[in-house]
């Protein structure tokens, strides 16, 4: 559809650190800020857990919300397809500098059965549920954070 996001679009655009704010920290399991995660369980929602920890189901609340809005998002406009997660928090210094991913208020999304051609609208059922920056960052998936 037309307001489908285009590759590369971000949605407000502008970059990640002037829409939700750059991370400042490296949340380490087991300290205080990592206990203010909450665990993700909406079984609407595909977790990848590549890493086999859980560590993509931790997120922070405000995280969660848009979450599970598009987690339902997904699930009416298509057949069987669910929102899938590739990465939420991570702990293991996967993504760049001052990623969102250290704080647990970034996500990569994509769908499952994986399908390159639905990205486009994903991002934009993303940006509808309410988060604060989605980009379509390439042609793989869509990564959609919040502020803190
Ligand atoms: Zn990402």
């Amino acid at each position: 559809m037309s307001d489908d996001l285009k590759l590369h679009e971000k949605v407000p655009n502008k970059s990640e650190k002037d829409a939700v704010g750059a991370a400042t920290t490296k949340i380490k399991r087991d300290s205080d800020e990592f206990k203010k995660l909450t665990e993700n369980k909406n079984a609407k929602i595909v977790f990848k857990d590549e890493e086999g920890t859980g560590a993509d189901r931790m997120m922070t609340t405000k995280l969660k919300t848009p979450l599970d809005t598009l987690a339902d998002s997904v699930a009416s406009e298509w057949d069987n397809v669910k929102l899938r997660v590739t990465e939420a928090w991570d702990e293991k210094n996967e993504h760049g500098a001052n990623s969102t991913h250290y704080e647990a208020r970034g996500a990569d999304l994509t769908t499952s059965p994986i399908d390159g051609t639905k990205l486009g609208r994903l991002g934009r059922l993303a940006v509808d549920a309410g988060f604060e920056w989605v980009f379509y960052e390439d042609d793989k998936h869509i990564h959609a954070s919040m502020k803190k």
